[in-house]
């Protein structure tokens, strides 16, 4: 089987104005889904960041895949290796940490790397989770991701404001919160932090533990705060969070962080590259990684990145940004092969209100995915939707993440300077 043609679209799905530590979302998240035939008629899935940079990144090296065996990710890798040479490292958002040529190639590679993946499992009649290695559980647990919110997108994008309505306290966020855990089941819970100063988002988190005394919890300020401020909130939330995540920048400061406080810090902005992990396990920075397949390289690196915390005690959860169905397959697949994953893993999927694959394979029950149980990745193409999403995407204007700039709008003279507290 050889690759003969591959067709990247780059969509836009409409998004909630979720807040981070820069700003806020865009009324719309970009995405990039891969199409990649064969030469046997059969389609490989693809799907990631949708920004310019990455999107110019994948264009140039989808023609040159063109007679490569789906089976041959060595050659893959090669190949994408060769074409990207030594360009700069991509423009990417500060949230998942810095960009790196590592991460450049890691990032193009997992693109085509999953839809070989979804290749091969179509060739051969099986799921990935059974390429992988099989399954070592049939469902894979999610997190419900809790985000402060305005109740809409500043100015109007023209389109409905979203079902979750403003939250901006700790009322807000636990209404969301039931809300999350009453329409999908999730077991444990995630506050998207670095909105509030750090003692009020503790309080947020307080509030949550009271309505959800069983439900492990974690916060993520996206190193918006000094060490001085994560150790006081590591103090004050001893033995209530599951982890913090992210409070502080940075290897070193995240050691001192972890020096002072009892709970695992947790990361996807201080080790994202396998060159992190050397510094990080020397100085014990992180007690948990975040995976990423988008990010570290694939499905097969992630797996190489879960024997590497095997082997130092490292916790392994998984990192999520705005994605679609394929997306949520492919990180399904890959959660449903790997035992290290211990933490439920994270997902932007119940913000989501239009998707690019069929409706029926991907459902949040009790907090959890089945992995899918058809050939490659199990999810069709909904073409209809892929070309509606396309469209959008001509129309809206960007072509690049940019949570500061619609911050602006809504406060003027916004600095995301961190850290900020
Ligand atoms: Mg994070």
């Amino acid at each position: 089987m050889k690759l003969t043609e591959v067709v990247i679209t780059p969509i836009a799905m409409k998004d909630p104005p979720l807040r981070n530590i820069q700003g806020v979302h865009q009324p719309y998240a970009l995405r990039s889904i891969l199409q990649v035939h064969t030469d046997e008629g059969l389609t490989g899935l693809g799907e990631t960041y949708g920004d310019l940079a990455i999107l110019t990144a994948l264009r140039g090296v989808g023609p040159r895949l063109a007679g490569l065996d789906p089976f041959d990710l060595n050659g893959l890798e090669r190949i994408i290796r060769e074409t990207l040479g030594s360009a700069a490292g991509l423009a990417t958002h500060g949230l998942v940490g810095e960009a790196s040529d590592e991460k450049t190639l890691a990032t193009v590679l997992s693109a085509f790397e999953v839809a070989c993946w979804d290749l091969q499992g179509k060739a051969l009649g099986r799921p990935v989770v059974e390429l992988l290695g099989g399954k070592v559980r049939d469902r894979v647990p999610y997190s419900g991701y809790l985000f402060f919110k305005p109740a809409t997108h500043t100015p109007d994008p023209g389109y409905p404001a979203d079902a979750w309505g403003e939250a901006m306290d700790a009322e807000g966020i636990v209404a969301q919160a039931r809300r999350m855990v009453g329409s999908h089941g999730f077991k444990s819970l995630k506050l998207k932090g670095g909105v509030l100063p750090p003692q009020d988002e503790a309080d947020v988190i307080l509030a949550l533990r009271d309505a959800f005394p069983d439900h492990p919890l974690r916060l993520d300020p996206n190193a918006g705060w000094t060490v001085a401020s994560s150790v006081a909130v590591g103090k004050k939330l001893e033995g209530v969070l599951e982890y913090l995540e992210d409070p502080t920048a940075g290897i070193e400061g995240m050691a001192e962080v972890a020096r002072q406080v009892s709970m695992p810090l947790a990361t996807n902005m201080c080790v994202t590259a396998f060159s992190h992990l050397p510094p990080a396990v020397r100085v014990d920075a992180v007690q948990v990684v975040l995976s990423d397949h988008h990010f570290w390289g694939g499905l097969r690196r992630s797996r190489e990145l879960a024997a590497i915390c095997r082997t130092w005690g490292i916790g392994l959860s998984m990192h999520s940004n705005s994605h679609l169905g394929i997306s949520l397959a492919a990180m399904t697949h890959l959660a449903g092969a790997t035992p290290e994953l211990t933490y439920d893993c994270d997902t932007h999927y119940p913000y989501l209100v239009e998707d690019v694959v069929q409706a029926g394979v991907l459902e949040f029950i009790d907090g959890a995915v089945a992995v899918p149980d058809g050939p490659g990745l199990g999810v069709e193409l909904d073409l209809d939707s892929l070309g509606r999403l396309a469209e959008q995407y001509e129309k809206c204007g960007f072509d690049t993440r940019d949570d500061i700039t619609p911050m602006l709008a809504v406060q003027p003279g916004w600095d995301p300077v961190t850290p900020r507290w």
